[in-house]
């Protein structure tokens, strides 16, 4: 009777393709036997340590998940498109998926920096909690709604270097005048105190500083920098990354693609990017040390903190560069008056929790405790 009533209900062809189980209940059986193949085109190269690893872990997690129903597929950057034309392709529906850093798309929408980093902002714990619990998703997808794209948080490298210069920047003079690669924000800012700054792609990074195209990159920290092998390029490798303080890397899914999903594999895309975006900050804090460690014992790099007069002077223009970005754009006013209330808030408890702790373990080292 059971089969009967699918068959009637359904028509005979549902019934036999529903993976030879006819007495399952007919909804479940129809969504459930669909499945899905999926292309993920990135803005990272294959397999690029921690970046073009993430985005295939990311890929194998949802195929297994959800058991083969849900295939993806990963392409690195220039296998079917260029890297900085990924947004444009998810758009489009040209591939369903794609992952990289929101804050490469500024030039089509302004506020999409706050979606990645902004010189000075929020750490990598602090921006999941803007994110999860302070509004900060909702207002992502608001944002990418008009261009057709579903965003998610797929990852976290954790706080980065200030980048690689070719001639020591012992002054705020040092810097002005130079050509570097800086992305996002921190490149509005850097143009603000009179660096000629432009944006390309990781894999002509080493290239370009070796040959003097720019004088100086940031890419992302050591674990990653050891792997472009900037050092034979330049040997003065600055920190903080005041600018990229926790820079969040993004899985964007074509909406008409999303919205075909049954909700069971919708789950598993939405938790899969939560896991990608967990364990690639585990496997940063894993890993930039050995790296550093490299860096400095066996290629000679020498690892400076930026002079004081420039970490002011690029603080002042990060004021300025938000002042006139917020002017210029409404959503990105509505955005940035939620990340600033949330970074108000949360630095009271960094302060007393995560500040103090570190300060107080760095005294116990020296102590030799
Ligand atoms: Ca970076």
């Amino acid at each position: 009777m059971k089969r009967r009533d699918v068959i009637l209900g359904l028509g005979a062809g549902t019934a036999l393709t529903a993976c030879g189980q006819p007495g399952s209940a007919p909804a479940v059986q129809t969504s459930r036997s669909k499945t899905f193949e999926w292309k993920m085109v990135t803005t990272w190269p294959k397999n690029f340590p921690g970046l073009g690893t993430a985005a295939e872990y990311l890929a194998e997690s949802i195929t297994q998940a959800s058991g083969g129903r849900l295939k993806v597929r990963v392409y690195g950057a220039g296998e079917r498109v260029p890297a900085l034309e990924v947004f444009d392709a998810v758009s489009r529906g040209a591939a369903e998926m794609g992952h990289g850093a929101a804050y490469y798309w500024k030039g089509k929408a302004p506020a999409a920096p706050f979606f990645t980093a902004i010189p000075f902002g929020l750490t990598s714990w602090e921006m999941n909690g803007w994110l999860y619990f302070g509004g900060g998703l909702e207002l992502w997808r608001e944002l990418y709604a008009p261009f057709n794209l579903m965003p998610f948080e797929a990852g976290n490298t954790g706080t980065q270097m200030g980048g690689w210069f070719r001639q020591p920047v012992n002054s705020l003079a040092d810097l002005q005048g130079l050509k570097m690669r800086i992305p996002g924000l921190g490149g509005e800012v850097m143009k603000e105190i009179g660096v000629t700054t432009v944006n390309i792609p990781g894999n002509e990074l080493f290239t370009s500083l070796q040959t003097g195209a720019i004088d100086a990159t940031e890419w992302v920290s050591a674990y990653n920098d050891l792997a472009f092998g900037l050092y034979k390029a330049a040997k003065y490798y600055y920190y903080p990354g005041w600018h990229e303080p926790g820079p969040t890397l993004e899985a964007i899914v074509n909406m008409d693609r999303w919205r075909e999903l049954p909700e069971d594999l919708q789950a598993v895309v939405r938790t899969c990017c939560q896991a990608a975006g967990s364990r690639m900050m585990a496997e940063y804090a894993a890993r930039n040390q050995r790296a550093l460690k490299t860096l400095t014992d066996e290629h000679g790099v020498q690892v400076k903190a930026f002079p004081d007069e420039v970490i002011n002077a690029l603080a002042a223009a990060t004021g300025r560069v938000l002042a006139r970005i917020t002017g210029e754009d409404e959503m990105a006013a509505k955005i940035y008056d939620s990340y600033r209330g949330y970074r108000e808030q949360v630095s009271q408890s960094t302060a007393i929790l995560e500040h103090a702790y570190l300060n107080a373990r760095a005294t116990a080292d020296n102590k030799g405790t």
